[in-house]
């Protein structure tokens, strides 16, 4: 930087940096509050499964040598809750990757395939129905890796919060890819939708589920959208279900339809 030793300002001029700067300060502040929060969230929530492994492994030492019942439920407790602390460590490593650096690895990929790919993946995994719909031969220029990624975190949330199938719906128009993931399941409530892809917020009912879930999943599809230029829509009812669509930007230069 070249230093400055003297610059001409008037009064306008000086109140416009003054403003300025004032309305860096606030982003600084609400970016250190955000940072302080999801520091104080995060042990929080490491914490919890951590407390739980040390008084098993406590139960085990005092009476697990003499008692193979009581063994065997602290053993499956303390792999239990090592596999939450796990998977919430690999989801915070993943959200601390800085969004302006995550690269990109962009190709011409088969979405219609992609989709059907993975719906056969969670198929498999979980023994559920997954329905295709739409158009086929939808290709987009886009990281397969990553949105295969976002595909993955709104199917597995569809299909941890309802017991129907889930239905995929994949169209194309001028603008966009539409992919519409639609489950039948609990629904959230409409004063709770602001709030959904904040970093560990999980909807009051399921906060004490056995289901699992670190409330970081959202966080990370919407990252992952942001740098993908998706956006992703909800609409839900309590009770009926709730449909996460994401459309796809189409660059004319980049996407078409081929019609095989
Ligand atoms: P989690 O790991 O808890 O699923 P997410 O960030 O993926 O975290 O989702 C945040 C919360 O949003 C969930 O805890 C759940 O309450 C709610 N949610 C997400 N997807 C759905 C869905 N398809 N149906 C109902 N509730 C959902």
């Amino acid at each position: 930087y070249e230093k400055i030793d003297h610059v001409d300002v008037g009064k306008d001029e000086l109140a416009e940096i003054g403003r300025t700067f004032n309305g860096m300060m606030e982003v600084l502040e609400t970016n250190y509050k955000k940072q302080e929060q999801f520091v104080s969230n995060a042990s929080h929530e490491l914490k919890t499964p951590l407390t739980v492994i040390e008084s098993y492994s406590k139960l085990l030492l005092r009476r697990g040598f003499t008692n193979e019942k009581v063994a065997k439920e602290a053993l499956e407790a303390i792999v239990n809750e090592s596999s939450r602390m796990n998977e919430l460590i690999v989801q915070m490593l993943e959200l601390a990757k800085n969004k302006e650096n995550m690269s990109l690895s962009i190709d011409k990929i088969n979405l219609s395939q992609l989709l059907e790919n993975t719906l056969l993946q969670m198929h498999q995994a979980y023994s559920r129905e997954f329905e295709l719909h739409g158009d086929s031969n939808l290709f987009a220029y886009t990281d397969s890796q990553k949105i295969k990624q976002l595909f993955f975190i709104l199917l597995d949330n569809a299909r941890k919060y309802s017991d129907d199938k889930v239905i995929v719906t994949a169209t194309k128009n001028e603008h966009f890819i539409s992919v519409a993931i639609e489950d039948f399941g609990v629904g959230i409530p409409k004063e709770q939708l602001p709030h959904l892809f904040d970093r560990f917020y999980r909807v009051n009912q399921d906060r004490n589920r056995k289901t699992g879930g670190t409330g970081l999943g959202l966080a990370i599809a919407r990252e992952l959208a942001e740098r993908l230029d998706i956006e992703i829509k909800v609409e839900s009812k309590v009770g009926y279900g709730t449909c996460f669509t994401l459309l796809i930007p189409i660059n004319d230069d980049f996407s078409e339809v081929d019609s095989k």
